[in-house]
């Protein structure tokens, strides 16, 4: 399987912790051990959440893990800041089939939609009747002068993604997940937009990422099937959580920039291993020396909870 291509696809919002880099050491893993290419994707979409600072400590952080890819980040075509040309390509083409309309719902849920829907956070404005205003309300809104937001109509049809990890996932686009965001009122695009449009143009196989963005699979599988793609392959990775809930880049003492002084990559890596259960010790280890112990079958599916200092 030569083919595969997976990728890194992180958002330089914050620093990486334990959380992110356990599941881009299984992206790694899970490329690696089918002899596949990786890419680097920077997801700079929200320039008001993106720093140069995490920019750089990103794949810094990674390679001092001693995970490595094969192109992508920092050439500049890998950087969603700089792919704007291709989102507006696609969002033409979605409005020139009636699927796109403008939306006038509170503003708070429309900034989010820039960034990766996590749990907690709000991904839809339940209530929104932007989708079926009379002609009247809608000259209303235009003339208020105030810019929409813009939501992609979902289609009543059942799409089903089976994941490499957690099995099958079925959901009704219309029913489970509704009409999303994808360009905020500022202009900037949205998260599902560009994660599926640069899947589907850096011709990624395989997806591995934390579980949190399981219920979006489906959707990116129909967004990159209607743009005339074919949807990659997804294998959702199980979270750590301190139980409060998934870690966050808030956590200090998780956090790499911590870690890196307090630990080293073999140590870490083989902390990590032990946690979702690829390895029955936390030996310290190098990523590469686990490549042939790999297999998702080790791999829990529960979130795995741990200690935090800070907690
Ligand atoms: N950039 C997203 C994040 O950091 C991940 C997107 C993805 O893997 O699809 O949460």
């Amino acid at each position: 399987m030569g083919s595969t291509i997976g990728r890194f696809a992180p958002s330089p919002s914050g620093y990486l912790h334990m959380g992110n880099l356990l599941a881009m050491l299984l992206a790694w893993l899970d490329a690696r051990s089918l002899g596949g290419a990786l890419l680097f994707r920077m997801e700079d979409l929200d320039p008001a959440r993106s720093r140069d600072e995490y920019r750089r400590a990103l794949g810094e952080d990674l390679r001092w893990l001693g995970l490595d890819w094969d192109y992508g980040w920092p050439e500049p075509s890998y950087a969603q800041s700089q792919r704007t040309a291709l989102y507006e390509e696609a969002f033409h083409a979605l409005e020139a089939r009636g699927l796109v309309y403008p939306c006038w719902c509170s503003r708070a849920e429309r900034l989010a939609a820039a960034a990766a829907p996590h749990p907690g956070e709000a991904e839809f404005d339940s209530g929104c009747r932007c989708a079926h205003l009379s002609a009247k309300e809608r000259l209303a809104r235009e003339l208020s002068g105030r810019r929409p937001a813009w939501k992609l109509r979902c289609p009543d049809r059942t799409v089903r993604v089976d994941d490499g990890h957690y099995g099958p996932v079925v959901q009704n686009l219309a029913r489970d997940a509704g009409d999303f965001i994808i360009r905020r009122a500022d202009g900037v695009f949205a998260y599902q937009l560009a994660v599926s449009v640069d899947d589907m143009r850096m011709s990624v196989t395989r997806v591995v990422r934390g579980r949190d963005l399981l219920s979006s699979a489906p959707r990116q599988k129909w967004l990159i099937e209607t743009l005339g793609g074919t949807a990659p392959s997804y294998c959702h990775a199980p979270l750590l959580t301190d139980g409060a809930g998934k870690l966050s880049k808030r956590l200090g003492s998780l956090s790499t920039q911590v870690l890196r002084r307090e630990t080293t990559p073999e140590a870490l890596t083989g902390r990590l291993a032990c946690l979702c259960g690829l390895a029955e010790t936390d030996a310290p280890v190098t990523p590469r020396a686990l490549i042939p112990r790999f297999s998702w079958e080790k791999i829990k599916k529960d979130d795995v909870e741990m200690d935090t200092p800070d907690a």
